[in-house]
């Protein structure tokens, strides 16, 4: 859910039929630099309201920044990532439910060295986890590296290779497969990835790589991988992850069609 989209008074007859389609939950990006960063807030709490469950991401824009973390920068970003957080787990507190919080592992221009990165990743993970006890921490695969940036947490194994220094209670992995696909590798998961997801992110992707599409082009083989997490019993939540700016030149029918055959789609695949 992007404040962007819509107002928080328009929120129930936007859901209204999406709900009827499988919605249970909403995702909220936690970024005071968003525009309409208030509306986003209002809108949370019209979410609740509605009875709707609640995920957060983490912020992952300039300054939010893993980069530092295990290093001298640490007080600072705890500083500006404090704030954000404990939003997310108010409402986990009021809600008496514990929140998925999704983190993106490190990312840096260069120069940076990826081990440095990855502890960076592992000294905030612990960080959170001490500090907010009613989030549940879901780290996500990365988008492979764009104009040079060095990133970790795009590979699975790197991605597990973190996951593996916390017990699963505290720290699951979020799979996004739209991320996934866009490595172009054709390798089928292992057993040990599927039993650490928690939590899925999906979406579509076109034939030049832009992701964040609803689930219309058929691009992203995620029914097979829906199928093993159900298999599998994965309780999680599937979050349809999009991005306002692809659909800007749809119509309103439209938008509400392929929102509404996404989520029917997902709901065939994981509510059994
Ligand atoms: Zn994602």
């Amino acid at each position: 859910m992007h404040p962007r989209w819509l107002s928080h008074k328009d929120l129930k007859d936007f859901i209204d039929p999406l709900q009827g389609a499988g919605l249970s939950a909403l995702e909220f990006e936690l970024d005071d630099r968003l525009d309409s960063w208030n509306e986003s807030l209002l809108l949370i709490k019209a979410a609740v309201e509605l009875g709707l469950e609640l995920s957060f991401h983490a912020p992952f824009r300039e300054p939010h920044s893993l980069v530092g973390f295990a290093g001298n920068l640490r007080g600072s970003l705890e500083q500006k990532f404090h704030p954000l957080l404990e939003i997310a787990e108010t409402w986990a507190r009021r809600t008496e439910k514990m929140s998925t919080l999704v983190v993106h592992a490190a990312v840096s221009q260069p120069p940076a060295d990826p081990h440095t990165l990855v502890a960076d990743t592992i000294a905030f993970l612990h960080w959170v986890i001490e500090t907010f006890p009613h989030l549940r921490l879901a780290l996500e695969n990365n988008h492979p590296s764009i104009m040079g940036e060095i990133k970790v947490g795009v590979q699975r194994s790197e991605v597990l290779d973190i996951a593996n220094n916390f017990p699963s209670a505290s720290l699951g992995i979020c799979w996004d497969m739209g991320h996934d696909y866009l490595r172009h590798q054709q390798d089928e998961p292992p057993p040990e990835w599927y039993s650490r997801i928690t939590h899925v992110h999906l979406h579509d992707v076109d034939h030049n790589d832009n992701d964040h599409y609803p689930l219309v082009l058929g691009n992203v083989p995620y029914q097979p991988w829906l199928q093993k997490l159900e298999q599998v019993g994965m309780k999680g939540i599937v979050v349809l992850e999009l991005k306002g700016e692809r659909l800007k030149d749809w119509s309103k029918d439209q938008i509400r069609e392929a929102l509404v055959g996404s989520i029917k789609t997902i709901a065939r695949e994981v509510i059994k």
